[in-house]
């Protein structure tokens, strides 16, 4: 008899979890677990912000799938379409044909992508901050506006170029921006002629509260600690216009600017309505509350794409979080496992204990089972309680070493930009 096969579609927080616990707990022979993703790491998102900054190097916060999921088959590519009818998915690798993959379960883990809005130059001139690589692009791109700004007489030039707008204040875009900025004074000590009032940083957020992980409290406390940097925290104010990098806020102002980051919330991956999954309103795979997909037996779904019910909440769904994904992939796992060895399912239950948010280095704010924590407490939990999450011993190792060098060294403040374009000279001497 053939060996079952568990295709699982993205190797994130949901994917990588879920294969973990099932190489584990799988006897040898029992199944063949596939991982299909975009990129052959698994990004942990919440530690982006410091990667951004430089306290953490990029490939730390990253997982290799092939060194830690050494039982299963990883392929590197795009799922198109995955079909319940005949349990087939398209697979396209990098390169070469596609090709159809056969499954007896399926996991679906594909996440989230950036919700984008209308907006005129918004996908033009924009950039997200959801994978590392955004993330170390904008910190390339930050340093050099820097470098710009120091090096042109032109006032517009500058004022352009020393110019950064976020939109969205949950705890991505408050993050990022409070990191880089914090990056960034940091930087302007080395640059002739730049202090840090010369930078506008500007957070726009459409409602009358940043940061609602953390409560209202806590986030009336953050902006205030934002204004106290020189932030711009402007909420109810919307993005109306970023054609030509020209920025138009929805109370009048216009300001031109070099750099625009959209963190204005996540959907789920359009991935899910590509086939014949159950899909609700909102787009998230409808599933039970052991994750299984309405009207099948073999499927099942979690993290930022599914609608799983949130038991400490009768009616309500587990918000897009790496607290859920985490705990929702250990019991998706077992349940799968469970479904395979024909016994019964668990359902998941969780209550959320909270969220940590850090504002750069040694500033922070947390909100913990109730308890407000802010400032260098906060900070100091936001850092344990990721590095104790961080899979794998050596990445922890090295997330460590890279915050006990920070300690001892200043901040790299070169920009790598040019990296993304390693040809250039190379075709600038070709026509010499
Ligand atoms: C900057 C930032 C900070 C955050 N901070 C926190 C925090 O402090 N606390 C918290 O609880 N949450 C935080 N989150 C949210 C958290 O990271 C997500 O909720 C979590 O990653 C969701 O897990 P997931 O497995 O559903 O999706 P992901 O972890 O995003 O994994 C989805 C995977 O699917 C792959 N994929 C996508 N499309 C395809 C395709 N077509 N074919 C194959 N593979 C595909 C992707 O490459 C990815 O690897 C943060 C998010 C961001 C962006």
């Amino acid at each position: 008899m053939a060996v079952p096969r568990i295709l699982i579609v993205g190797g994130g927080y949901v994917g990588m979890y879920t294969a973990l616990r099932l190489q584990r707990r799988l006897r040898r022979g029992e199944a063949l677990v596939t991982v299909a993703d975009l990129d052959s790491y698994m990004t942990y998102q919440p530690f982006l912000p410091e990667a951004a900054a430089g306290n953490i190097e990029a490939r730390h916060v990253v997982v290799p799938l092939r060194r830690v999921l050494n039982r299963c088959q990883i392929l590197s590519g795009r799922i198109t379409q995955v079909r319940l009818a005949d349990r087939r998915a398209e697979f396209e690798p990098h390169e070469g044909p596609a090709l159809t993959i056969a499954y007896d379960y399926l996991v679906m883990a594909p996440g989230s992508i950036s919700r984008l809005l209308p907006i005129p130059g918004l996908a033009e001139n924009g950039i997200g901050f959801k994978t590392i690589e955004e993330a170390i692009a904008l910190r390339n791109h930050v340093l050099g506006r820097l470098d710009v700004a120091a090096s042109t007489p032109d006032p517009e030039v500058r004022r352009r170029a020393l110019t950064f707008v976020f939109v969205g204040g949950g705890y991505a875009g408050v993050e990022a921006l409070a990191e880089l900025e914090d990056m960034a004074a940091d930087a302007c000590k080395y640059f002739d002629g730049l202090s840090r009032a010369d930078m506008r940083w500007v957070l726009v957020e459409a409602t009358d509260r940043i940061l609602p992980e953390v409560g209202p409290d806590m986030g009336r406390w953050t902006a205030q600690q934002l204004r106290q940097r020189g932030i711009e925290v402007r909420m109810g104010t919307m993005l109306k216009s970023a054609e030509s990098c020209h920025i138009v806020l929805s109370d009048g102002e216009e300001f031109d600017t070099d750099t625009l980051v959209w963190t204005a919330g996540v959907k789920p991956h359009p991935l899910v309505r590509a086939g014949d999954l159950p899909v609700d309103e909102k787009g998230r795979v409808r599933v039970d509350a052991g994750m299984r997909m309405h009207g099948t037996d073999f499927a099942f779904a979690a993290g930022d794409c599914a609608a799983v019910p949130d038991l400490t909440r009768p009616g309500e769904f587990c918000p897009p979080n790496a607290q859920h994904a985490v705990r929702q992939a250990r019991t998706l796992a077992d349940n799968v496992l469970a479904t395979l060895r024909g016994q019964p399912r668990r359902p998941y239950r969780h209550k959320y204990a909270g969220s940590v948010a850090s504002l750069g280095l040694y500033k922070g704010v947390a909100q913990i089972y109730g308890r407000e924590l802010r400032g260098f407490p906060a900070w100091f939990m936001h850092r344990t309680y990721h590095l104790m999450r961080m899979p794998t011993f050596n990445r922890k190792t090295r997330i460590v070493m890279d915050w006990t060098l920070g300690m001892f060294f200043p901040r790299e403040i070169v920009s790598l930009g040019a990296i993304e374009e390693p040809r250039k000279e190379f075709t600038l001497s070709a026509r010499s």
